[in-house]
């Protein structure tokens, strides 16, 4: 009987739950942890924030759902891991101390890094969290003219929905009658498009700018925030009424002084096992690969893991590879919405549509995860 434990509720996490449920015999015990019991479905907050869908459409109770699947599910925040005495550390929740483990799985996502940028807590909207993506909400709902600043600080890492925003915004004014009392600008640190690795990315993304007369800023670094301007490090300043902005992202602390992780994302092999300890492996946003943190990215990597952990427990090699591929839709609202497609590791060439059936498509692949998943 193998003790395999899961840190972490969110698309890796519950996915290599499930995943392991159905390749392992009862036998096995396999207990998930997360810090809320509530798993939210992170790609509909921008909606969220718009008032299109509400806190029910996008979170389900864990509990149950692992529950319905045989995994055990303890409510906890997770202090430290010790990899090499096979033991997790809790810090305070439903249990107390440490879990020992035979086998881990580790999928707690990535940190936001707000305390690298100068006032941002203060100043800055962002919509990583249901929380702020309610709050940013209510600051949409009073805003009526000014200058609306959305963009992301130098390693966001985290670009659809920096777009969305700026879309669904340039939409709600218009629908407001307001559109032209408000200036829209999308600031980056890089150029336009080159976070998806493509010229072809690039004209759909200007196209779909130009449609919504949005402006936008490339090159800005944002390295502080005060109540009326984002400032880079040599004093270039854009001066806002509304700025919605996502931080700098960090892996998890949780893994920090082990030796396992790089700027605290864990380096692990394209079998998903973590480089330099046994029975481990990591999924999701915490992991060490290059290019943009997405939620597919974390379901096929806890598919991986899922298989090459079942193998491991039955003696065997790994049975499945991980290849690195970036698969999105930015969500224009209407006929400008964007389908990209890259792989990442083999640097194809990237493939780029753009139409109304993507965003339907995006609707319709959150409705399919919630009805197989909650
Ligand atoms: C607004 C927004 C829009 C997005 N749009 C898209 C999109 O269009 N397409 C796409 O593919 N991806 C999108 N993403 C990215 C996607 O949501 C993430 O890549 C995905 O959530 C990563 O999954 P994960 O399981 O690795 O991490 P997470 O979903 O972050 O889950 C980590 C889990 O660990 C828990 N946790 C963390 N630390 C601890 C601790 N110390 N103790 C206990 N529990 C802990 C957290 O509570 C959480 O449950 C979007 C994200 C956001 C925020």
């Amino acid at each position: 009987m193998a003790k395999v434990l899961i840190l972490g509720g969110g698309f890796g996490g519950v996915v290599a739950a499930e995943r392991l449920a159905e390749q392992l015999s009862d036998e096995h015990q396999l207990t998930l942890v997360s810090r809320s019991r509530k798993f939210v479905f992170y790609p509909a907050l921008v909606r969220l924030a718009f008032g299109k869908c509400q806190l029910e459409d996008v979170s389900f109770d864990l509990r149950e759902s692992m529950l319905t699947r045989r995994v055990n599910f303890i409510e906890a925040e997770v202090a430290r891991i010790d990899p090499f005495e096979r033991r997790v550390v809790i810090a305070h929740g439903e249990v107390e101390g440490k879990l020992p483990y035979d086998f881990l799985i580790f999928a707690l996502g990535r940190r936001l890094a707000t305390e690298r940028i100068t006032g941002f807590y203060e100043n800055a909207h962002h919509l990583l969290s249901v929380d702020k993506a309610l709050k940013f909400g209510k600051a949409i709902a009073q805003f009526h003219e000014g200058h609306a600043v959305i963009g992301q600080c130098p390693d966001a890492r985290l670009p659809v929905p920096v777009y969305e925003t700026a879309f669904a915004l340039s939409r709600l004014l218009k629908e407001r009658g307001e559109r032209e009392h408000v200036r829209i600008t999308v600031v980056s640190p890089d150029a336009l498009g080159s976070q998806f690795g493509g010229s072809d990315a690039t004209a759909a993304l200007q196209t779909a700018l130009d449609a919504h007369g949005i402006e936008f800023l490339p090159d800005f670094p944002i390295h502080k925030v005060t109540p009326s301007a984002a400032v880079t490090s040599d004093g270039q300043a854009v001066d806002f009424n509304l700025l919605m902005l996502l931080p700098p992202f960090h892996g998890s602390p949780v893994v920090l002084h082990l030796g396992i992780s790089d700027n605290e994302y864990v380096n692990v092999d394209w079998t998903m096992r973590v480089m330099g300890v046994e029975r481990m492996y990591a999924v999701g946003d915490c992991v060490n690969f290059s290019g943009p943190k997405m939620g597919h990215m974390a379901v096929r990597q806890a598919e991986v893991a899922a298989i090459n952990l079942a193998a491991e427990i039955d003696g065997h090699p790994p049975l499945s590879h991980y290849s690195h591929e970036m698969r999105l839709v930015i969500d224009e609202g209407g006929s400008d919405s964007i389908y990209l497609h890259k792989d990442i590791w083999t640097d194809e060439t990237l493939s780029v549509r753009q139409g109304r059936f993507w965003k339907w498509a995006k609707h319709a692949q959150e409705k399919y995860w919630e009805a197989a998943h909650s």
